[in-house]
């Protein structure tokens, strides 16, 4: 973790050293342009379950890996938003909070999903139980709002592999969940190109969270010391989002 320069050196050798060469051999003219991930790592891994990384192509694999909206009745989500136990926020700026997000629900398909806004120190978003989405007060404060939109991707991402991460979880499979993570990260990155946002924003908040020390807050809920080991480094996510802003047309 503690290697930038380390890093530094291997990423620009990665990303010099192997034009020509392309993530899943794909032949199209893009291909020569493009950076590539070295394979067996847990980002290419992640970058597997997406398949083919054109704009088209990812469309449909997203659209078949979607499940069914999920719309929890209001006794459930307000049991689960009275579980946290933060005072909740209303009023015209969470309304407009939720008009800034509504592009990225609208894309997964889950325009209905209710968000709540909690007052806490920690700058965190989460989804529970795939019915809920909350967002904290000091997550709003330093956040922008492209910002925003990516970190929410990234929580609606984990509908995608619900089943297998929860699988994974239980088991676990550290490394699997690494994978989980980087690849709700390619499906944030990918939102952002789609809804018309800077996607290299999402690279950005996640750093800014890390240096307040509290990136393991903006991972879906459940933040505990084994983060540390369940989520990827910042290093090998900015490295993933990098390699995903290049244009694969
Ligand atoms: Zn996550």
């Amino acid at each position: 973790m503690r290697q930038p320069i380390t890093f530094a050196i291997v990423f620009i050798i990665a990303f010099t050293t192997t034009l020509g060469q392309s993530l899943n051999n794909d032949t199209s003219k893009a291909s020569n342009k493009r950076g590539v991930l070295p394979e067996d790592t847990e980002a290419a891994k992640a970058l597997a379950r997406l398949g083919d990384l054109s704009p088209t192509a990812l469309r449909e694999r997203l659209q078949q890996m979607r499940l069914p909206a999920y719309q929890a009745d209001a006794i459930v989500v307000k049991t689960i938003i009275e579980a946290q136990g933060l005072p909740v926020i209303s009023g015209k700026q969470v309304d407009q909070l939720k008009a800034v997000l509504q592009p990225v629900l609208a894309y997964h398909g889950r325009g209905q999903m209710p968000m709540y806004v909690l007052r806490a120190e920690q700058p965190k978003a989460y989804l529970v139980n795939r019915a809920v989405i909350i967002i904290t007060t000091r997550l709003l404060e330093v956040a922008s709002e492209a910002e925003l939109r990516g970190i929410v991707a990234h929580e609606l991402a984990h509908e995608y592999v619900w089943v297998e991460r929860a699988e994974a979880k239980l088991a676990n499979d550290e490394k699997r969940m690494r994978e989980f993570e980087l690849f709700c990260d390619a499906v944030a990155v990918f939102t952002l190109k789609e809804i018309g946002d800077d996607p290299i924003s999402y690279s950005r908040i996640l750093e800014r969270l890390a240096q307040s020390n509290t990136v393991a807050g903006i991972m879906a809920g459940n933040t505990t010391r084994r983060d540390a080991y369940t989520h990827p480094s910042l290093g090998a996510r900015k490295k993933l989002i990098k390699f995903l802003c290049q244009p694969f047309e």
